[in-house]
Order: structure tokens, then sequence, then C-alpha cells
């Protein structure tokens, strides 16, 4: 297994953001670091003094240009996230995401830098079988999950065209400390303050939907890991391949904060994938990865954390 980067002029897109932010941290103190966000769900206060931060928006030439300047290699994090806000607005959420990352390849071409593009678990839509390999047939179910299939695309077409080093990861439910809203695993935070409240934690559906939850630190082990492969032009699953029962996370985020909410089910959610869960062989194999932060344990940091 190669060793982090190390002395590199990096970017990260949307490194103001939840797992930007956290791949920030863990690239800073050995590299010189970018964030390129417009902050629009990112925070300021997220990106660390020694990093310097370009307020901006993907789809500006002169941010991006002033981002890109000089890089080694950019992590693309920047995206509209939302899911349910890419059904209402295919355009605009097009437009960020496809459009956006479009124009980051073009400028990494002009660096030849390696770009690292956070694709998505969605880009499979309701799967076929689980668990989910990376030559499972992409069917996306939303506009977002189309475009995160559309970049995951063509960072393998700018490879193969233009011999580009991409690598696209393919994150499922990532969770962990400064998550906010989002509709991946944004279960995990509405639990976590119900059962804090002593309220009722309420389930979509009957509960026996399964998810394939990766801590954050495990997804920044990823990234580090296709900053350096030889493994370019490929795609990985991020996730842990193991799933859970949303009923069982309830149970498990009860017991970790040591609550005694009662669990209640609401109706389904129109569209709710009923099971998910990453095979994550590949990136084994290839990049060395292996999840470390078991579900119950990652839960219990969150618990005892604000
Ligand atoms: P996030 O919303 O916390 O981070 C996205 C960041 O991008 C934010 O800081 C936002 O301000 C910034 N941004 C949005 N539009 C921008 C634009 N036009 N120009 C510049 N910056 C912009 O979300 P996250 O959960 O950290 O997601 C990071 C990446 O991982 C995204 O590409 C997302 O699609 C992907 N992903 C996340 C998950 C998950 O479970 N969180 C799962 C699969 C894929």
């Amino acid at each position: 297994m190669s060793d982090p980067p190390t002395g590199e002029t990096i970017l990260v897109t949307g490194g103001a953001g939840f797992i930007g932010s956290h791949l920030v941290d863990a690239l800073v103190d050995n590299n010189d670091v970018r964030v390129l966000d417009d902050l629009s769900s990112g925070r300021r206060d997220r990106v660390p003094a020694d990093a310097s931060l370009i307020e901006g928006d993907l789809r500006d030439d002169d941010a991006l240009a002033r981002a890109t300047d000089g890089v080694d290699l950019i992590f693309h994090e920047a995206a509209l996230v939302s899911v349910e806000r890419s059904v209402d607005a295919p355009t605009e959420s097009h437009a960020v995401n496809v459009d956006g990352t479009l124009a980051l390849l073009e400028r990494a071409r002009v660096e030849d830098a390696r770009v690292v593009v956070a694709s998505s678990a969605a880009i499979y839509g309701r799967p076929e079988y689980t668990p989910i390999d990376e030559g499972h047939p992409t069917a996306p179910s939303s506009p977002y999950g189309l475009e995160k299939a559309t970049v995951d695309e063509y960072a393998r077409l700018y490879h193969e065209l233009y011999g580009l080093e991409t690598v696209s990861l393919r994150y499922f439910n990532v969770y962990g400390p400064g998550q906010v809203g989002g509709d991946y695993s944004a279960v995990i935070g509405v639990f976590l303050e119900q059962a804090r409240a002593g309220e009722p934690i309420t389930i979509d559906g009957d509960g026996t939907q399964t998810r394939d939850f990766v801590h954050v630190s495990d997804v920044v082990q990823a990234n580090l890991l296709a900053a350096t492969t030889d493994a370019v032009g490929e795609a990985f699953n991020v996730g842990t391949g193991s799933s859970v029962t949303i009923r069982e996370l309830a149970e498990t985020i009860r017991e970790v904060v040591g609550s005694n909410s009662e669990i209640v089910h609401r109706d389904p959610r129109p569209g709710d994938i009923q099971r998910s869960r990453a095979d994550v062989e590949r990136g084994r194999t290839e990049l060395g990865y292996e999840p470390t932060v078991p579900l119950e344990q990652g839960l219990a940091t969150l618990a005892g954390s604000d």
C-alpha cells in the first residue's frame, strides 16, 4: 500500500462541506491545501487556518482557474447533494454536478492533475442484486443519480481519451461528525436527535430496508489511497460490505444513547430502495482499502459528540 500524498499542491472542491472538510483535515499538515467552495451548504469555519479558501462557484471560470492553478491533485467533493432537490430542479442540479465537473476535468487536463471524483451508490438505482459490485448495471432513479453516473463515466473517459489520471469513488451512505442533513445518512442524525430528546424514533415504512453505512474516516482512507494508486481510470465502491436494517439502526442508536424512546413507524417513502450493500472487494484488492469502523463503534462516537 502506498503512502498518503505529501508535499503536494492539492485542491479539495467542496472542502467546506461534510466529507471534504474531513479530507482537508487529513491532508493539511503535509500538503499545500486549497478549498474551492461556494459555501452553499459548506461552512467557512470548517476550513482550517492552514488551508486557503477560495470562495466561489465551481462553474465560475475565474474562481476555478485560481483554484486549480499549479495543482498536482484534486479531490472533487463539491456537488448539490440533495436527491429531492435534483427531482424538483434537475437543470440546476445538472449544471453544478455535471457541467461543473466537466469544467473541472478540463482544468485538470491543463494542469495534468490527478482527479479523485466523488461518485455515488445512487448511480446503481434499485439494485438487481446485493452486494452491489462495480459491474452492477447503472439505472439511476433520480436526476442526481444520473448526474453522478455521468461524471463517473466522464472520469473514466478522460483517462481513456486524454490519459488523465482519474479515479471515481462510489460512496454508499456516509456518516460521521459534522454531518448536517442531507438525504443519504440524515436518518442517523435524526434518530440520534430523537433518541437524545427521548422522543419517538420515527421509521419510514416497516424498517426492513437495509443500508451500508460507512464512516467518513473510511471514506477519507479510500480517497487517500485513490490519490496514489496505479489503478487509474477505474471506479471503486466505498462502503463497508455490511448492511443493517433501519430497524436495527434505530435500536442501536437507542442503545448507544441510553434512551428509552419508543420506535414508531410512518408511511414508507415513495421510491425508497429496499436493499443496499456494497461489494468492496475491488477496492480491497486494487487500492488496499479496508473499512475499519464498525457501525456500532461509529455511532457510539457520534452519540458522545454534539
Ligand atoms: P456537503 O453538501 O456537505 O458538501 C458539498 C460541498 O460542496 C458543500 O460545502 C457546498 O457548499 C459545496 N458546493 C455545492 N455546490 C457548489 C458549487 N457550485 N461550487 C462550489 N462548491 C459547491 O455534502 P457531502 O455529504 O460532504 O458530499 C460530498 C460529495 O460526496 C458530494 O459530491 C456528494 O454527491 C458525494 N456523496 C456523498 C454521500 C454521503 O453519504 N454524504 C454519498 C454519496 C456521494
